[in-house]
C-alpha cells in the first residue's frame, strides 16, 4: 500500500472513532505526525469510578493523543452526567478543529453554550440548573512557522473552569498548573485560608464559576513549554480530597506505566473513602522511541 492510501485511511478511521469530519481529523493526524518528528511521543491513560457512596459517576474523562479532558458534572438525578460529557465533547470538536491555545478557550464557551442548550430542553428545567466543571490539556505542536531546522518543545496549554485541576509532575516534583474556582480558593488568594485549612473546610465544593451557569465563561488558561520526561495529570475533586499532595505525587512518581499510575490513583481514593466520583488523567511527554 503507497504511503498516501495508509495516511488516507488512518485519517478515515480516527474520523469514524472520533466523530470529527475528515478535515478536522486530517488536521489532528498532523498535528500528532509534527508532535512525533519533533521527537515527542504522548502516552495519555485514563480511570474513572463512581466511588464508594454516589448511586451515579458523573465525571466525564476524554484522553486521546493531544487532547486530555476531565468535567465533574453537576446536578444529581437532574443530568449531571449528561452536563459533563456534552461538555467534554464540545471541548474536543473545538481542539480538533484548531489545536491551539484559542482552540481550546472557544471550546469551554461552545461547552458552556451546549450545556446551557440540553438544560432548556430538560423537563423540570426550572429549578437549579445542571452545570460541570472543566479541566482539560491541549499539547500544541509547533504552529506552521517554526521550522524543522529549530525544532520547538510543544506547548502545553492548560484551561479549567470550577475545581478540578491539572498538575505537571517535572523531576519528581508536582506543581499545580490550573487555577481553582471556589469560595474558599478565593480565600486562600486572599490570605484569610491555608492550602491545609481549605483542603479540609467544609464549605469547599462551593464554586465561584462553572460550565453551563451562566450565559458566558471565560476559563483561566496557562501554558508550559514541555519538556522529555513531563508527566500530566487532570483530575476531579474526588482524587485530592481524598488523598493529600504527597500521596498523589508520589504514586506519580514511582509509577512507570501511566495506565498504572491512573488506576492506582483511582483506587487509592476510593479505599480513602470513595466519598465522591474520582476521575484521573495520566499522560507522559517523552522523546520519541524512549
Ligand atoms: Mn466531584
Amino acid at each position: 500500500m503507497t504511503t498516501n492510501r495508509r495516511w488516507k485511511r488512518r485519517v478515515r478511521a480516527r474520523a469514524a472513532r472520533t466523530g470529527e469530519s475528515y478535515t478536522a481529523a486530517l488536521r489532528a493526524l498532523r498535528q500528532l505526525e509534527v508532535l512525533r518528528m519533533r521527537g515527542f511521543k504522548i502516552t495519555p491513560a485514563a480511570a474513572t469510578d463512581t466511588g464508594a457512596v454516589r448511586a451515579v459517576n458523573e465525571d466525564s474523562v476524554l484522553a486521546e493523543g493531544d487532547l486530555l479532558v476531565v468535567a465533574d458534572g453537576m446536578g444529581g438525578q437532574r443530568g449531571g452526567d449528561v452536563a459533563s460529557r456534552v461538555a467534554v465533547d464540545a471541548l474536543r470538536q473545538a481542539f480538533a478543529a484548531s489545536a491551539t491555545p484559542e482552540g481550546l478557550i472557544d471550546g469551554v464557551r461552545a461547552a458552556n453554550d451546549a450545556v446551557r442548550a440540553i438544560d432548556d430542553e430538560r423537563p423540570g428545567a426550572t429549578d437549579r440548573p445542571i452545570g460541570t466543571t472543566i479541566a482539560a490539556v491541549g499539547v500544541v505542536g509547533p504552529g506552521d512557522s517554526s521550522t524543522v531546522a529549530e525544532p520547538e518543545a510543544p506547548m502545553l496549554v492548560a484551561v479549567n473552569v470550577g475545581d478540578s485541576r491539572v498538575y505537571l509532575l517535572r523531576d519528581r516534583q508536582l506543581t499545580r498548573i490550573s487555577t481553582d474556582h471556589s469560595m474558599v480558593a478565593d480565600l486562600v488568594r486572599a490570605g484569610a485560608l491555608s492550602e491545609d485549612e481549605a483542603a479540609i473546610h467544609p464549605e469547599r465544593h462551593i464554586l465561584t464559576r462553572a460550565i453551563g451557569v451562566a450565559e458566558t465563561v471565560e476559563p483561566d488558561v496557562a501554558e508550559v513549554r514541555s519538556r522529555p520526561g513531563d508527566r500530566l495529570l487532570v483530575c476531579s475533586d474526588g482524587l485530592f480530597n481524598e488523598l493529600a499532595p504527597e500521596q498523589i505525587r508520589s504514586v506519580l512518581a514511582d509509577t512507570t506505566e501511566p495506565d498504572r499510575a491512573a488506576t492506582t490513583l483511582v483506587e487509592r481514593a476510593v479505599e480513602a473513602g470513595g466519598r465522591d466520583n474520582v476521575t484521573v488523567v495520566v499522560a507522559d511527554i517523552a522523546p520519541a522511541g524512549a
